[in-house]
């Protein structure tokens, strides 16, 4: 499945005016280094950087490179988010999801996208996976072509333009017959129209191809979290045929038995939610690298606001989620760090998502390089991204303290380097 990574490659490395690298030698001395690699930390390292990549690791800055002084900090790769999205500001409810199609026009969301991506470049995270725009068309591509030209700062990113979804499964819904009122997806039914959406999304800009592959979610007397499938298998293995056909790989929102188990069979690249998932389909995601992507402090954001409003199931999902998470790691799940940020308002920071994996069983270590290391493998980018070693694009960060100790640093990152360029510094 890796290989149809290549193909990603060429979107990620933009050109850029601003926050671009000068081709001047700069010296990191970090406190501490904590390289992506290995568990343990590094002392007193000074990383030098050229243009936009790391040179070396080194005890000694060389004679004439630009200072900075983190030798308070620990120097970390940079984050990456790998479900995000930027055109969203918080869906608690189904009135917010809806107020926000129906009432702000695409341009004015794409306007507080363009903030969305400097915040999370703030904190921290350097690349992100965007996983669609929610109605708001193919913004996210504009979003990244934006920042690729130098005219806002912001992470690199791949996009997913509009998810898949068949008739009458995804908002909005409710609306009477003869109101026309915009969806949040792209609606696909049968094979062919699933193919046709693939190439159209490709055509303008998509990196991935996301689904949703379930809905309706119940607590069934045994535990196991039941769903409603949406797409048939049938359906299901065109769009995912089509797309690696492409060189493009497959998200898929499922949360629940059904929905995941048909992604995994049609062979998608990652499982996006897993609430629930079989002990079976783990072994299959195991086997064939299928990378599960479980975002952990949105459901637990979303829960009360969304049982408030009559869905009481979503406060159940978190003890079923967390069984799940801890059967992950035991059948060794390549599991990615992603928040679902925009699903929850973006002046919260998405950092929060480490402390619900340490929470759930996962070191800190783990849960870092979940956000790096393993991040980079899922963007198909582990040649230049995701760890802090000789060669690879300088995306660094740094926390004040050791995180490994208190993974709540992690929500304090104040240095900021994208591709050799200072975002922010403390
Ligand atoms: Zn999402």
């Amino acid at each position: 499945m890796r290989s149809f990574a290549c193909g990603l490659i060429v979107f990620f490395v933009g050109s850029a005016a601003l926050g671009q690298s000068s081709g001047k030698t700069v010296a990191l001395r970090c406190g501490s280094l904590f390289d992506g690699r290995g568990d343990s930390l590094r002392k007193n390292v000074v990383v030098v950087i050229e243009g936009e990549k790391i040179k070396e690791i080194s005890s000694n800055a060389p004679a004439g490179a630009e200072l900075v002084d983190l030798s308070g900090q620990t120097c970390l790769p940079g984050l990456i988010d790998t479900h995000t999205h930027v055109l969203l500001q918080g869906d608690i409810t189904a009135a917010d999801y809806d107020e926000q199609l129906l009432k702000q026009s695409p341009e004015y969301r794409t306007i507080v996208a363009t903030v969305n991506a400097r915040r999370v470049l703030d904190y921290g995270f350097t690349s992100i996976r965007d996983l669609e725009t929610e109605g708001a068309g193919y913004a996210d591509a504009d979003v990244k072509k934006a920042i690729n030209n130098g005219v806002i700062p912001g992470p690199r990113m791949q996009v997913a333009t509009r998810a898949l979804d068949v008739t009458g499964a995804y908002p909005l819904l409710g609306y009477a017959p003869a109101v026309t009122v915009p969806h949040g997806v792209q609606v696909v039914d049968g094979a062919d129209s699933g193919r046709q959406a693939v190439r159209e999304q490709i055509s303008h800009g998509a990196d991935w191809i996301k689904v949703y592959s379930d809905r309706s979610y119940r607590v069934r007397e045994d535990g196991v979290l039941d769903d409603i499938p949406t797409f048939t298998l049938d359906e299901l293995r065109a769009i995912v045929d089509e797309a690696h056909r492409e060189r493009h790989r497959v998200a898929s929102h499922a949360m629940a038995l059904y929905g995941v188990h048909n992604s995994v069979e049609a062979g998608v690249d990652s499982i996006e939610h897993g609430n629930y998932i079989a002990d079976e389909d783990l072994k299959t995601m195991a086997a064939r690298g299928i990378f599960y992507v479980p975002t952990i402090f949105v459901g637990e954001y979303v829960a009360q606001g969304r049982a408030a409003t009559g869905a009481p199931v979503w406060v159940k999902m978190i003890q079923i989620h967390e069984d799940t998470f801890r059967r992950a790691m035991k059948a060794g799940v390549k599991i990615a760090f992603g928040t679902d940020a925009g699903g929850f308002d973006w002046k919260v920071n998405p950092a929060k998502e480490f402390s619900s994996m340490v929470k759930f069983g996962m070191t800190p270590a783990q849960a870092i390089r979940s956000a790096t290391s393993m991040a980079a493998e899922l963007l198909g980018e582990k040649d230049s991204l995701g760890t802090i070693e000789a060669g690879k694009l300088a995306d660094i960060v740094a926390v004040p303290g050791d995180p490994l100790n208190d993974v709540t640093l992690m929500e304090k990152v104040d240095f900021v380097m994208k591709g050799g360029a200072v975002d922010r510094r403390p």
